[in-house]
């Protein structure tokens, strides 16, 4: 049987979705990586070549040492 309404969100979760505090960041450094897995979502393989930059790196290391609720 295919269902024909959709349920709201809200309604669903049950409850109001609310945010919690950020405290992981995730750096993706490059795209070149030793496998080329299909569901890779960042289209990571051996033959890609593209990495930050040193000065994208330094703007990071700003970044991440201006943010301090970050566990690292
Ligand atoms: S998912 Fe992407 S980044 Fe992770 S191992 Fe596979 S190809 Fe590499």
């Amino acid at each position: 049987m295919i269902q024909t309404t959709l349920t709201p969100f809200k309604r669903k979760l049950n409850s109001s979705l609310t945010k919690k505090q950020i405290n992981v960041l995730q750096i993706n450094l490059g795209k070149r990586c030793n496998l080329a897995c299909n569901h890779c979502h960042v289209e990571a393989s051996p033959k890609r070549t593209e990495e930050l930059s040193p000065k994208n790196c330094e703007q990071l290391i700003e970044v991440i040492n201006r943010f301090r609720k970050l566990k690292l």
